[in-house]
């Protein structure tokens, strides 16, 4: 990859990923005109600890086949590899020193995600790092009052972006397999292979 001047991030536990990732991240590109999107799947999310995640090589996994048809995609192992919680103030202190401290970041959310901001390590540090894109979320309509509750900082740094919404969830998609139920068309074909090969989402014995 050459280094991107704009550069798009987009963390999540990938369990698996979705459509409503992909369409998400193209919506953001092309409306911000960034160069690439980075999807970093998290290795230890501090916010999941108490509930199973899946492997992270088979959430990266998942997550490169997804995103490959997609030039402007890629996918890094940033938060995988490194030692201890996924802090997303570490994530960005990394990339600012790979790609350079000139490169605008920004850090796409889905408006779920983002109501729950104040409770990340060092906010205000992070939203000096970073522009936020919030992307609508069915049912999740909370995005201008927490920008305000952000003061300067959250109106020059946390952006709205009302996307097309997509009422599909990892968690969903893990249930439907787990039952039997069809996932086409709610993951790529690649990924729904993936899941049907390695067995992933089954119901617990
Ligand atoms: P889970 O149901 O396991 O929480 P998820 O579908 O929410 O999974 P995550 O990996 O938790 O997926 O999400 C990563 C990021 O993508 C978060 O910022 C989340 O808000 C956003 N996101 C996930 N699904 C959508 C969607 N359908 N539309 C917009 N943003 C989404
Ligand atoms: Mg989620």
């Amino acid at each position: 990859m050459t280094k991107p001047k704009r550069l798009g991030i987009l963390g999540g536990t990938f369990d698996p990923i979705h459509i409503g990732h992909l369409a998400t991240a193209e919506a953001v590109r092309m409306e911000y005109g960034l160069d690439t999107i980075l999807f970093i799947p998290s290795a230890n999310p501090p916010h999941k600890q108490d509930v199973d995640v899946t492997d992270a090589c088979h959430r990266y996994a998942m997550t490169v086949l997804a995103t490959e048809t997609n030039p402007y995609f890629a996918v890094s192992k940033i938060e995988m590899e490194r030692k201890g919680l996924s802090y997303t103030l570490y994530t960005l202190q990394e990339l600012l020193a790979l790609y350079g401290e000139d490169t605008e970041l920004y850090f796409i959310t889905g408006a779920d995600a983002l109501a729950e901001l104040h409770t990340w390590h060092n906010i205000h540090g992070v939203l000096e790092l970073t522009h936020f894109i919030a992307a609508s979320r069915p049912g999740i309509d909370k995005t201008d009052e927490i920008i305000e509750s952000f003061g300067e900082l959250g109106k020059a740094k946390i952006h709205r972006l009302t996307i097309p919404e997509l009422e599909i969830s990892a968690t969903d998609i893990r249930q439907r397999v787990a039952e039997g139920r069809s996932i086409r068309y709610i993951v790529p074909d690649a990924v729904m292979q993936y899941i049907e090969e390695n067995k992933l989402y089954q119901p617990k014995k």
